[in-house]
């Protein structure tokens, strides 16, 4: 018929690495791939390196360790940036938060080389202990100097970027596959997915939005045509179970101590930085829908938003209602 069923240039290569507990899908199109996805594999261990809590040569476990110290660029791009957020979010995304992650075991899951950690904690902290253990809690007295790549931490405190790494990577990602002269590309790493330039048959990129109460059906699809990253959080990705079965996850109310109960299921960040958008989506699960929707309007240049709630209802905000198909069964409404 005289169709092309695609050159061999125009299928993308792919790549599966797992890291961060997590399962990431790298896909790539153009001529450079090849070395596109043995850059990007090799960034994902070296960031991985840097910041995993779980490992205790990596330079974040280090710096707990020392109560701070010079700290490298990628640290310095993550602290600058979680200071930010923490300060324009009222404290809902603070990287201090360590300390309580670790009381309730949550880090326990980070820690790969260690087998007898794959088997999930049963360990609820008694109140006490959390009130104890909030009193580290405060990034507000975390001292940073950006000029000297500074960091001065209080006694006890620890910090964590558990709530913006993956994002950072994604970025981070995408920036080296750019200059490896990718065409297009798009990263998956767990629920962070990054997308960059068009692929070759003109086709919008589509992300699932998935259903925190069932994760075979998904909410709906976002369809993009701009580079963009497209980070969720959601209570269902990774929790503990107690003897009764209740399930708690591991995004952490800073107020309390307790896993954030603000009758959110699951936000989606859309933003053209991926770092902003995982910090955002930790943030905006703990403020809450009415809080989340009042820095948007605040902030609406800078990312959009697709909120599901407890009760599968989807918010999504005016950038974004364009670009998302919703699925059959939910309803959605415009922000
Ligand atoms: P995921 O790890 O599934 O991508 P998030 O991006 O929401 O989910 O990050 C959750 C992680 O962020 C936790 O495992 C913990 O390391 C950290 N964290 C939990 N609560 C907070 C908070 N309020 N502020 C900053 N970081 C947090
Ligand atoms: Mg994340
Ligand atoms: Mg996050």
């Amino acid at each position: 018929c005289g169709c092309s069923l695609g050159t061999a240039s125009e299928e993308p290569k792919t790549r599966q690495v797992i890291a961060m507990t997590t399962i990431m899908n790298l896909r790539v199109y153009g001529k450079k791939s090849d070395r596109a996805l043995n850059d990007g594999e090799k960034e994902i261990h070296r960031i991985d390196a840097r910041l995993s809590v779980g490992n205790s040569d990596s330079e974040v476990s280090k710096l707990n360790a020392a109560g701070g110290g010079v700290v490298s660029g990628d640290v310095a791009t993550l602290m600058q940036k979680a200071l930010d957020i923490y300060r324009s979010t009222d404290g809902a995304f603070d990287i201090s938060i360590y300390p309580i992650m670790k009381l309730w075991g949550f880090t326990e899951v980070y820690d790969e080389s260690d087998p007898k950690t794959s088997t999930k904690v049963k360990h609820i902290p008694s109140s006490s202990a959390i009130a104890q253990t909030l009193t580290k809690v405060d990034a507000s007295k975390i001292r940073y100097d950006a000029k000297t790549k500074t960091l001065d931490l209080p006694a006890d405190m620890q910090i964590d970027f558990g709530g913006i790494a993956k994002g950072y990577t994604s970025q981070r990602l995408i920036d080296i596959m750019k200059k490896d002269g990718v065409t297009a590309a798009m990263v998956e790493l767990g629920g962070n997915v990054q997308v960059y330039g068009q692929k070759p048959d003109g086709s919008p990129w589509r992300v699932g939005i998935a259903n925190p109460k069932n994760r075979e059906k998904m909410v709906g699809t976002l369809n993009l045509t701009k580079s963009c990253a497209v980070i969720t959080s959601g209570s269902y990705e990774r929790y503990i179970t107690d003897s009764t079965g209740r399930k708690y996850h591991h995004i952490i109310d800073p107020n309390t101590g307790y896993p954030a109960e603000s009758g959110l299921a699951s936000v989606t960040i859309v933003c053209k930085d991926g770092t902003t958008a995982d910090a955002l989506s930790t943030a905006l699960f703990v403020m809450g829908k009415d809080k989340a929707i009042a820095y948007w309007r605040a902030h609406h240049q800078m990312f959009d938003a697709i909120l599901v709630d407890q009760n599968q209802r989807v918010y999504v905000t005016a950038g974004a209602i364009k670009a998302f198909q919703k699925n059959a069964g939910f309803s959605v409404r415009e922000i």
